[in-house]
């Protein structure tokens, strides 16, 4: 089951929602099916490139997908927005491939953001906000909950 996971300002009103985690239809099975232009991973990956690189690993290169994955939350240290992305760890013959994902915004690439809950919370003090770059950033238990 994920987690809704909420952040707000208290000076400025920012507000954000993020799905964390992963939903009851992840099951391994489910999202490398064995056809994988029906698996779940490949909604789960936005770029067709990426698709197929990643089609390649499980399919020619024996790729093993760790069972680590989920919606991870992620941050852009430029403009300090959060956003939450797919992440998963592919092991194959020559290596290992985890998704990289970019700041729609500034191009940058995004930092994986602290994953568990209390974590979050600690980190949460430390950034400033992305709207108004006051250090006021909480997490908002109103809008916690579960998805899927
Ligand atoms: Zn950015
Ligand atoms: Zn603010």
């Amino acid at each position: 089951m994920g987690n809704i996971f909420a952040i707000k300002c208290t000076n400025c009103g920012y507000k954000r929602e993020f799905y964390i985690g992963i939903g009851m239809m992840y099951s391994p099975d489910r999202v490398i099916s064995d056809d994988l232009e029906t698996g779940l991973l490949q909604q789960l990956i936005k770029s067709k490139k990426t698709q197929a690189f990643v089609k390649n690993l499980l399919h020619e290169k024996a790729g093993m997908m760790r069972d680590d994955y989920g919606h991870v939350l992620y941050r852009c240290n430029r403009c300090g927005e959060f956003y939450d992305r797919f992440f998963y760890h592919i092991d194959y013959i020559e290596g290992s491939f985890e998704p990289e994902f970019k700041c729609p915004k500034c191009k940058k690439l995004l930092n994986e953001f602290e994953s568990k809950e209390d974590e979050i919370k600690i980190a949460l003090s430390k950034y400033s906000c992305p709207k108004c770059g006051k250090k006021s950033l909480q997490k908002d238990i109103e809008s916690m909950g579960c998805w899927d």
